[in-house]
Order: structure tokens, then sequence, then C-alpha cells
């Protein structure tokens, strides 16, 4: 299998006011090409702080970032980034928008363009690219959100707990619906959460960290073994609730009662 994602020896010290702040402390892991893997943790112990490092947002202390097999240093062009608020630019159309980061870049030509409206009409919005991101449900404007972002190849997309900000049923047919395009578009995926079911939905791996300073605890995979596998499907599954008590007993071994 090949290694979209390597992530060796990785920490990270933030200048407080008044004292330094270790963030994450040395994390070692990969994602392989077309894999699901999610981060799961308590609250303030590093999830975002890592996808950060790996987008290149943020210099790393120590350790060392590879994107098929080529060392990161700077904002790295390879991945896309989708967070919790859809950053969608309210006074620009759906168009306009989903083509917004191939503007930036330069890359906005007849071929990519084309690309792009292909994405729009597979998963119906394409007869939304006229309205403003205002007249949009949340969880269309997410699809529009993951769009854009697909827009421009990325090899990793990191998920930064992207569903969170929307209530509990839309977020199940979001993660559905995002589900099956990244499985459709053959993407690898790198997903931060606090939500274990999620987590489980979606995963093939988890990895599981501990309270800040963030050091890996475990890492779990989850194999359902199902055909046509989706994030609803696997939360029938009967082997769904084995994995929530695992995974939720060892969130809960932590010491102290700040449990997320
Ligand atoms: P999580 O996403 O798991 O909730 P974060 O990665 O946001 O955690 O934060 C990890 C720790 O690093 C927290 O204690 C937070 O206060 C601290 N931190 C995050 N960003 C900064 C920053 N820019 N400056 C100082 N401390 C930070
Ligand atoms: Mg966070």
């Amino acid at each position: 299998m090949e290694k979209i994602l390597e992530v060796r020896n990785l920490s990270k010290k933030y200048q407080g006011e008044n004292d330094e702040i270790l963030a994450i402390d040395g994390i070692n892991f990969y994602v392989e090409k077309g894999e699901f893997v999610s981060v799961i943790g308590p609250s303030g112990c590093g999830k975002s702080t890592l996808l950060s490092l790996i987008a290149g947002l943020e210099n790393k202390t120590i350790g060392e970032i590879y994107i098929e097999g080529e060392r990161q240093e700077n904002i790295s062009e390879n991945v896309g980034y989708m967070l919790q608020r859809d950053c969608l630019l309210e006074w620009k159309n759906i168009l306009d928008n989903t083509l917004f980061g191939l503007d930036v870049r330069g890359e906005l030509n007849a071929e990519t363009k084309e690309y792009v409206m292909n994405l729009l009409r597979k998963y119906e919005i394409i007869d939304f690219i006229n309205k403003y991101p205002s007249e949009l449900s949340g969880g269309m404007r997410q699809r529009v959100a993951l769009i854009r972002t697909l827009a421009i190849k990325p090899k990793i997309l990191l998920l930064d707990e992207a569903f969170s900000a929307l209530d509990y049923q839309t977020r199940i047919n979001v993660t559905n619906d995002i589900y099956r395009i990244l499985k459709n578009e053959s993407i690898t995926a790198l997903m931060v959460t606090h939500d274990i079911s999620e987590a489980i939905s979606m995963s093939d791996r988890i990895i599981v960290l501990s309270k800040r300073p963030g050091k890996i605890k475990s890492i779990y995979r989850i194999d359902f073994n199902i055909q046509n596998r989706t994030p609803l499907n696997c939360r029938e599954h009967p082997d769904f609730s084995k994995y929530f008590n695992s995974l939720w007993k060892e969130l809960s071994t932590y010491e102290g009662k700040d449990i997320e």
C-alpha cells in the first residue's frame, strides 16, 4: 500500500504568555492511499494543532511530515482543509465560491473549470450555482465547501470537526453525503473529531490521543466487512456498539473529569 501521509516524531510547543505549552509530543503515524483515518481525543489535546502542522499553517517544533514521500516544509499545496465553519464567501455565488481556490492559485482554466462543473453536476449542486451561500442549507453549504476543496485536487483532505456545527439530524445526512463523495472520488482523508460515533461510522482506522500534550494512546482498526459501506449502515451494524464501548472506555480512562 502507498503511504500518502507520514508523520514522524512530531512535536509542537507554543509560546504562552508566561510559559511554553507543549501541545503535541512525539506523534508518529501514516495514512495510506484511499484510507479514511480519524483522530479523537479530549478537548485541548492538540488535534487542531496536528492538522495545522500537516497543512503547514503552523511551524512544527520537532519532527517531519511527508506527503507522497516528499518532506513538507511550508504551506502545503497538497492538502485540502475543511473546518467547522465552511468559510464560503457570502458575496460570491456558489460557482465563484467553488472556483475561488483555483483562481487564487492562478490555476483557473477551461480544464480545471470543467472538472469543477462536473463535480457540481455529479453531486447535485448544478441548479444552485447562481445562488449565494445564505440561500443554501447548512448541509448543502458543506457540500459546496467540499467541492471547492476538491477543485484543487488535494492529495489528502483534512477535516477539523467539520460537521460539529450542524444539528444532529443534518450531521448524520451530511456525513453520509460527504463520505459518498470522498469514496467516489478516491480521496484520502484525515479527520479530527471529538465525536466517537462519527469517527467509527466513517473511518478505516481511529487514532486515540492522550490528554495534552497529545501523544498516541492507541490505534483502532474499524472493519465492518459490509459491501457498499456508508456511515449510516455502519451505525446500524451490530458491531457498532462494540467499537463504541471500547473507544468510550479508552477515552474515559483519562485522569480528571474534563472529557468531552
Ligand atoms: P484541540 O483541537 O484538541 O481542542 P488545540 O490543538 O486547539 O486542541 O490546542 C492544543 C493546546 O495548544 C491547547 O492547550 C491550546 O490552548 C494550545 N494552543 C493552541 N493554539 C495556540 C496558540 N496559537 N498559542 C498558544 N497556545 C495555543
Ligand atoms: Mg480543535
